[in-house]
């Protein structure tokens, strides 16, 4: 599928950049003029896939998060987050809802099912010690 508009960006893994992430999102978006409810959707799952990286990908140090955003042909939207930490051993359970290798108390294990609730596609490609990527799309809804 063609890319119409593409933006890259990187920064730490630090906590006050997924709010970061959150807005350059919707600053990029808003050439696409989403539905506020399309917007939302994707905002959360990006800030998902952002929040994964902070907590699990770089547990004690801060490293490089880098998010791709694309405007396909037929408005179609694609996200990729990747890091370069720890990776993720076995993909297929990691997905598994309520699975988590995180402290229970703060995290229900729910991030990977709340992306492919919101979006269309969630594909996760990970080597342990190298790191992850993870690739969001949806269709935007044409408006009347
Ligand atoms: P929640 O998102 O509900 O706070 P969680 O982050 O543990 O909890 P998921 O987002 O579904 O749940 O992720 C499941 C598991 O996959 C994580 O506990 C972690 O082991 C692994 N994981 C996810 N993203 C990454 C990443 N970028 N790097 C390394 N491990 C990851
Ligand atoms: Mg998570």
């Amino acid at each position: 599928m063609k890319t119409r508009n593409i933006a890259r960006i990187s920064f730490p893994s630090r906590s006050a950049n997924e709010a970061f992430a959150r807005g350059a999102l919707a600053a990029f978006l808003s050439q696409a003029d989403p539905t506020v409810n399309q917007l939302a959707d994707i905002k959360t799952a990006v800030s998902e896939a952002v929040t994964n990286c902070i907590v699990h990908a770089y547990p004690d140090r801060a490293g490089v998060v880098r998010m791709t955003l694309s405007l396909l042909e037929g408005g179609r939207v694609r996200v990729v987050i990747a890091d370069s930490g720890v990776g993720i051993p076995d993909v297929e359970k990691a997905m598994e809802p309520l699975y988590t290798t995180g402290n229970p108390d703060e995290r229900a294990g729910l991030g990977f099912a709340v992306m492919q609730s919101f979006m269309d596609r969630v594909k996760v490609t990970s080597q342990p010690g190298k790191g992850t990527r993870v690739i969001l799309e949806k269709q935007l809804e044409t408006r009347e």
